[in-house]
């Protein structure tokens, strides 16, 4: 294992990002060697639990209630749909379940007590479980740990100075706090961010200061390229080329040598060439199943053809840190202490925000 570096400087991480091509891949190839297994993967499902009806403004989510786009809401699923599709995701070679529900920050009472039971559920399946729901208390993310929670997921998106351009309902240090909420606890964290916003290099490097100068760095950090929407914000924004998100990954990997990097959102515009440049330049997961919460992600035989093709091993579970135990609900030595903490919401006014807000508005 190599030292990991956690001064980083938005200049350092310039300079790699902007390396002749060769060399970039080159270097994160073998830094990936160093700490990682090149031939080996590790296959993710990520199962939106709530859908739809968010009271955020994401510019790049369908699943923001102020937004109209044609994704289907959902209710919170019941413990055992989450458990029929855990066990579905399992015999297909997933190693690790996230669960996404889409609200502003977990509230304590019912839906969160029935998200700590599909965890307990998903964790007694042997398999990794993460969750995204939001900004989370002290003590609700050490009632996740509790219940099992392996990971949980945080991304930072962007730049702070680029965040400003794309939400306007909460701020950037909420991020870094929820981070820190969970840091108090054994779930490992993940975070990572969005490429193809509209955001400048400058930006893709403030974002890996900082992820990198985390001290410990996230365990895992995925790289999303947009999916641009019909009716979101940024719904006009050209994809984002497989040259940048190849640098991405190779910058990510170098900064940050131990982390798993995750090749997100955006896997259907690239070729298999181009993921498989990809895993070279240091990713190590994917996400599997047609859908990714609501955009589109390819099929699961298909990635099993191409990890056959590039002689890939999918992960095992608990390869990386040992698997937490799960306390039932009626041992648990914590409580719903019902807070009401005051995250943040800047209001600030997003000009393209705005516009696809009127419109949705207008065919309402
Ligand atoms: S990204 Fe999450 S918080 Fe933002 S609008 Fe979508 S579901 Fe809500």
């Amino acid at each position: 294992m190599s030292a990991t570096k956690h001064n980083w400087t938005k200049q350092e991480i310039l300079d790699i990002y902007n390396k002749p091509f060769m060399e970039l891949l080159y270097e994160a190839a073998t830094v990936h060697r160093i700490n990682h297994d090149p031939n080996t993967v590790q296959v993710s499902t990520l199962l939106s639990i709530k859908t739809g009806g968010c009271s955020e403004d994401c510019g790049y989510c369908p699943q923001a209630a102020r937004y109209h786009t044609d994704i289907e809401g959902n209710d919170l699923m019941s413990v055992q749909q989450v458990k029929a599709q855990a066990l579905r995701a399992k015999s297909t070679g997933s190693s690790r379940v996230c669960m996404g529900a889409a609200w502003r920050n977990v509230k304590d009472g019912e839906e969160f007590d029935q998200v700590l039971e599909m965890v307990r559920t998903i964790n007694k399946l042997d398999m990794e479980v993460c969750c995204t729901l939001g900004m989370v208390t002290e003590n609700q993310a050490k009632r996740l740990a509790e219940a099992g929670l392996y990971a949980y997921n945080h991304n930072l998106d962007s730049s702070e100075e680029y965040y400003k351009e794309v939400i306007s309902t909460r701020g950037y240090q909420d991020r870094l706090d929820t981070i820190d909420n969970v840091r108090k606890t054994n779930v490992t964290v993940c975070s990572g961010g969005i490429i193809g916003m509209g955001e400048n290099i400058e930006d893709r490097a403030g974002m890996l200061v900082a992820l990198s100068t985390l001290n410990p760095q996230p365990e895992s950090t995925p790289i999303n390229a947009l999916v641009a929407v019909e009716g979101t914000p940024l719904e006009d924004q050209k994809p984002v080329s497989i040259w940048d998100m190849v640098r991405m990954v190779a910058t990510t990997r170098i900064v940050m040598p131990e982390t798993q990097v995750r090749l997100s959102a955006g896997r259907t515009q690239m070729s298999r060439e181009g993921q498989a440049m990809c895993f070279f330049a240091g990713a190590n997961s994917i996400f599997a199943g047609d859908k990714l919460l609501t955009t589109p992600n390819p099929d699961v035989n298909e990635d099993m053809e191409m990890f056959k093709m590039l002689g890939l091993n999918p992960q095992k579970p608990f390869t990386k840190k040992v698997q937490p135990q799960t306390v039932e609900a009626k041992d648990s030595e914590f409580e719903a202490l019902g807070e009401k903490p005051k995250w943040t919401r800047p209001e600030h006014t997003i000009e393209r925000n705005e516009v696809a807000k009127a419109k949705a508005k207008a065919i309402k």
